[in-house]
């Protein structure tokens, strides 16, 4: 028997599972399909798993060093089944609390692949969802008002770079991993990459990046991929950037072996496993888009600033319609397409606020325009940087690396961006995403007193550095 709602949402992400709280919150009846686990990839298979992993990785690596501190550890051992055992508890106390959620706001969840349906006997118009459930019970259908598409994404290879789960792996597969290898290739310096080759370095793993572009990170400002390549190779990382990977060079024999164009020459690399982390890719498969007149373009879902697709009563939000692929992105397009559908006239996102952060240690996080980006745009632009070897509070931590660095426009005295790489800046970075909310200039962030001793006090430094103010540097 068909179920009417006013909104049904496929797929149950980050995206999908806020955007139904929202909806029921403005007392629009919801329902969410989702054919794995609610949370979806950032829960299970992303943020949160990988950054346990890296938290252990952290701790590992610094106990080992511990004798900075004047603390002596005998016999620093890593229990990598306990590691995974503290990332699932993890996941699973999220994700029993999303289920929580659901309940809370009388969501319907159905177990399944939904499908979008054309006209049919339900509705004229196409929209109406099938769902073939997870427990071989008989097709629901859902007849929804509104329909959001939240289906997100999954790992992309490069043509001929087969993901065999064994020695060709995902973020999914190493996110399983039982045993640590002893060597790994790594192909693509992008965020996952990165984070990767960070976390595995800490563990003892001995890692390779193998990077086509110039350099690693290389959406981030220059001079933070500068300063993150440098730190990450004094930790005995291998970065290749301008490096070309051959899938058809792959061998396979107790290990990888792969060959890459380098500066005009192969080169080959060889170890145990290799992560292939070059992006990802929408999942528009079999969700019955054929069926509608969504428009696909470069593999991603087409929509306007309130994420309607060609069919106005159907949108799509996250991962599956490309843009910056972030939780909470994702989120924030939810709440927005909901609003939209309570005609409640939200403000579109302004995606240059948007804060993004790699968890590598060091971290980095940023928000706006880079240097180049800016300079690009035609403004004339002023450059106020302060390291972290002048922050008090970064030496008692004993990670000093990294900077903060302000991007502002010489005419205006706009905030442009800022990047920042260093101890604890992803959670620094969003004084410096409100600052560019409220049009703040750097004097305004500079003369906002920091407490002492703090790593903020950084921000507050590079803002003076801006106008050549800086205290302590
Ligand atoms: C290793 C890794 C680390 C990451 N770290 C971060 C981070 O630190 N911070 C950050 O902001 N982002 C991070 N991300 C990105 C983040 O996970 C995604 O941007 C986010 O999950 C996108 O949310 P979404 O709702 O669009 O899609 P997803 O979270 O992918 O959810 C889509 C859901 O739809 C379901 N689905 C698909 N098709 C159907 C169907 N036909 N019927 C029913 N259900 C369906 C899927 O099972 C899935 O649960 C990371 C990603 C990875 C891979």
């Amino acid at each position: 028997m068909a179920k009417e709602y006013d909104l049904v949402i496929l797929g149950g992400g980050t995206g999908g599972y806020v955007a139904a709280i929202r909806a029921a919150q403005l007392g629009i009846k919801t329902a969410v399909v989702e054919k794995g686990k609610l949370g979806g990839t950032c829960l299970h298979a992303g943020c949160i798993p990988s950054k346990a992993l890296l938290r252990s990785a952290e701790v590992y690596a610094q106990t080992k060093e511990s004798e900075k501190f004047g603390v002596f550890v005998n016999d620093v051992k890593l229990d990598f089944v306990k590691v995974q055992e503290r990332k699932g508890k993890i996941v699973e106390q999220l994700h029993k609390g999303v289920q929580h959620l659901m309940k809370k706001g009388k969501i319907d969840v159905y177990e399944g692949t939904g499908r979008i349906l054309g006209p049919s006997i339900f509705s004229p118009m196409p929209g109406t969802i099938s769902v073939e459930l997870n427990n071989g019970g008989e097709n629901e259908m859902l007849v929804p008002k509104n329909v959001i598409i939240a289906t997100g994404s999954r790992p992309r290879t490069l043509p001929g770079l087969d993901i065999d789960g064994e020695y060709v792996i995902t973020s999914d597969e190493a996110l399983q991993l039982e045993k640590l290898p002893a060597s790994i290739i790594i192909v693509g310096g992008g965020v996952i990459g990165i984070e990767w080759a960070s976390m595995l370095n800490d563990f003892g793993v001995e890692v390779t990046v193998l990077e086509y572009a110039d350099r690693i990170l290389p959406t981030e400002d220059r001079d933070v991929s500068k300063e993150v390549e440098k730190l990450l190779k004094q930790r005995g990382i291998n970065i290749v950037t301008n490096a070309k990977v051959l899938p058809e060079t792959l061998e396979k024999r107790n290990g990888v072996t792969i060959k890459a164009e380098h500066k005009g020459e192969q080169k080959a690399f060889t170890a145990e496993k290799m992560l292939v982390s070059v992006g990802r890719q929408a999942n528009i498969e079999g969700i019955g888009l054929e069926n509608t007149d969504i428009i696909v373009e470069k593999g991603f879902i087409q929509t306007n600033e309130f994420y309607q697709t060609k069919e106005s009563h159907i949108y799509a939000i996250g991962d599956v319609i490309g843009g910056l692929q972030l939780a909470h992105v994702a989120s924030h397009e939810g709440i927005v397409a909901v609003e939209h559908i309570a005609g409640q006239n939200p403000s579109p996102i302004d995606y240059t606020m948007i804060s993004k952060c790699v968890y590598s240690r060091p971290e980095v996080a940023s928000v706006g325009l880079t240097e180049e980006e800016a300079k690009e745009k035609g403004y004339k632009v002023k450059v106020g940087k302060f390291p972290f070897k002048a922050i008090g509070k970064a030496l008692v931590f004993g990670e000093a690396d990294g900077f903060v660095k302000i991007v502002a426009d010489e005419e205006t005295n706009d905030l442009l961006g800022v990047h920042m790489v260093g101890p604890h800046v992803t959670d620094m970075i969003s004084e410096a995403g409100l600052a560019r909310v409220l049009d703040a200039t750097p004097w305004e962030v500079a003369h906002t007193i920091h407490p002492h001793p703090t790593l903020s006090e950084a921000m507050a430094e590079a803002a003076l550095a801006v106008d050549g103010k800086a205290i302590h540097f």
